[in-house]
């Protein structure tokens, strides 16, 4: 399977790197055993000296919505008698309602894991946590969606050192994604043979 990939180049120097450095499948494996999805965007590694893969925790709110979508879906399932669903609980539970508990349960993770690490963000390629994370609608994100087909994309993210700016090129290329998983410990420590 091939997907688009784009560039991103600085205006005052010839450093570029493409976005295809965030893909690949990530998890955390948190003490229990349970797997929590990684986010990651691409910000600046001092260690690096480039823009790389990097932790974020900046989706808390996007999962505090989806946790109360997968909660209120299981209330409609158990007639809103609260008490009705804690007997439920107790006993069985139909197929619908153990997918959105193991969802709720999901973002719960996801949750914590964000209050957690904010702030203590670590390069997924070489493990440091010496980078500059450019938060919320700055950040680069895999999905990135281009504001005009035809126009670079200003991020107002400046090239350390170099006193550049970055900007998201319209060159898009296709390349084959690759199939690899990579699991991590929840503060972002590598785990290897997994
Ligand atoms: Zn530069
Ligand atoms: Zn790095």
């Amino acid at each position: 399977m091939s997907m688009p990939t784009y560039k991103v180049c600085c205006d005052k120097c010839d450093y570029e790197a493409w976005s295809l450095k965030l893909w690949g499948a990530k998890e955390y494996i948190d003490s229990e055993g349970q797997r929590i999805p990684v986010d990651v965007t691409l910000n600046w590694c001092n260690e690096c000296q480039s823009l790389e893969p990097v932790e974020s925790f900046d989706h808390t709110e996007e999962y505090v919505k989806k946790l109360k979508e997968a909660l209120n879906n299981i209330k409609d399932n158990t007639n809103s008698v609260p008490k009705l669903f804690y007997i439920r609980l107790m006993s069985w539970f139909r197929g619908a309602d153990q997918c959105f508990l193991n969802e709720a349960l999901e973002y719960t993770r996801k949750i914590e894991l964000d209050f957690k690490r904010k702030g203590t963000e670590k390069c997924l390629t070489c493990g440091a946590d010496d980078v500059h994370i450019y938060s919320g609608n700055k950040g680069i994100d895999w999905q990135l969606k281009f504001e005009n087909d035809n126009d670079n994309t200003i991020t107002n993210i400046q090239h350390p050192n170099c006193g550049g700016e970055f900007y998201i090129s319209t060159d898009v290329i296709r390349v084959a994604m690759s199939s690899d998983m990579r699991t991590f410990t929840i503060n972002g420590e590598e785990l290897i043979n997994s």
